[in-house]
């Protein structure tokens, strides 16, 4: 008898995936579906770009595992230095592994090592990932924690600007957050004892909320008055997903560590941290290893994904189209009560769902992706009531998919809300 799948492991669709090219995936009856989830965030050059399948094809007959703690291969060598062009100049040393969780708890790793301290402050509403330490630092969600506490202890939360949630200004949440943020350093985890400050600049699973520019400005100076790490979380919003290359660059913060993963080799895992060379050296060595690390096929593919990003204009797509989008979901808005707030930043959009008394509707946003998928569009919710419905199209997305999906929507907004 044939062993089954776990009974933990569901999916969001009932869609069994045999097939995927460009913004489409293919069942096994050959249905395509217009896929908005891009795999959470990942396939932003779309399934199967020619150029990525080649470069991964002729790397799979040339070497597929060149253990980097054994020996070096020329496709890690290759995909650092074109990080570079990409990367803040400062931040010039590259350490990689596969999923974005390890990426992170790296960036905890280097943080608590070089600076000698203890403590991470993150944000109400992050994802960081489902290991001991990222998970720590996950506060998107109760189920993710349920029934393992105690997690890693030193980690600390504050208050993210969520304007919509709190019904206030962005400037007047921002103030209100930075306040709290100090309040925190002054009342649970002092400066001294803080190793880093970690952020999402868009809080993903927590429900597609953009960090507004003056409040990442406001971390980073109190990171280099004391000698905080400021570390930015860009797994889902990294490699143009945002409508710039990195989505701090929306505004003037500059990071210590940029995490990075997802978007990086089109569906290869892969995962990184980037840092200066100084930082990175006061961390302990044989720190960082693995024996997966910067696998030759997924930095081949990562090297094809940063040409397609620039051969096809991809993060300028991101811009047009995400404005495109935003202005269309603001319109439906407007003859659509049940949708209490439409918010993004290129194209990570989000669509949030309310009652009439204006709370979280988690319902009603099940009921509009279940109907979508029937009409051949496949989206995903988030935040922690489930009411938040995020669009992540693949960057190459064109105005006609926009519109195609739009349709689609609108479709699954009248069966679901009459
Ligand atoms: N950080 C962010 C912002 C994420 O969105 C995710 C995953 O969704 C992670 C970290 C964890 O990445 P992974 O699932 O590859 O471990």
């Amino acid at each position: 008898m044939g062993a089954k799948l776990s009974p933990l492991l569901s999916q969001a669709t009932n869609v069994l995936a045999v097939r995927g090219q460009g913004c489409r995936l293919y069942d096994e009856a050959g249905r395509g579906y217009l896929d908005f989830t891009s795999g959470i965030g990942v396939t932003s050059t779309g399934h199967c770009h020619p150029h990525v399948v080649a470069a991964a094809q002729a790397q799979t007959a040339d070497l597929i595992h060149g253990q980097f703690t054994t020996v070096m291969h020329p496709r890690l060598l290759e995909l650092t230095e074109r990080l570079g062009d990409v990367l803040p100049d400062q931040l010039d040393s590259v350490f990689y592994a596969n999923a974005g969780t390890e990426a992170v708890e790296a960036a905890v790793r280097l943080a608590r090592q070089a600076t000698r301290r203890t403590n991470i402050i993150v944000f109400q509403g992050s994802f960081h990932g489902r290991t001991t330490a990222s998970l720590a630092m996950t506060t998107s969600k109760t189920s993710y924690r349920a029934g393992l506490q105690p997690l890693m202890s030193g980690v600390f939360v504050a208050p993210f600007p969520y304007s919509y949630r709190y019904g206030w200004k962005a400037e007047e949440t921002t103030a209100f957050c930075l306040k709290e943020l100090d309040y925190l350093l002054a009342t649970q985890s002092a400066p001294e004892e803080t190793a880093a400050i970690v952020i999402e600049p868009v809080l993903g699973e927590g429900g597609y909320v953009p960090a507004p520019p003056g409040f990442l400005e406001g971390i980073a100076e109190r990171c280099r008055m004391h000698g905080i790490v400021f570390v930015i979380d860009e797994v889902q919003t990294g490699f143009g997903r945002t409508g710039e290359f990195w989505a701090f660059e929306h505004g003037a913060a500059r990071p210590d560590v940029i995490v990075m993963a997802k978007g990086i080799a089109s569906g290869f895992p892969l995962s990184a941290i980037a840092a200066s060379e100084e930082l990175m050296s006061r961390g302990w060595p044989g720190s960082q290893g693995g024996t997966y690390g910067g696998n030759a096929v997924a930095a081949a593919a990562a090297i094809a994904t940063l040409d397609v990003i620039r051969d096809e204009a991809l993060v300028g797509n991101a811009h047009d189209m995400g404005t495109l989008l935003l202005t269309a979901l603001r319109r439906l808005q407007a003859s659509h009560p049940a949708i209490g707030d439409v918010r993004g930043l290129g194209l990570m959009a989000a669509t949030e769902f309310v009652t009439d008394s204006g709370e979280p509707d988690g319902l009603t946003a099940k009921g509009v992706t279940a109907a979508a998928e029937r009409n051949g569009l496949l989206l995903l919710t988030c935040g922690p009531h489930g009411n938040v419905v995020r669009w992540i199209p693949p960057l190459i997305v064109t105005e006609e998919e926009i519109d195609e999906g739009l349709v689609a929507f609108e479709a699954a907004l009248a069966e679901s809300t009459g």
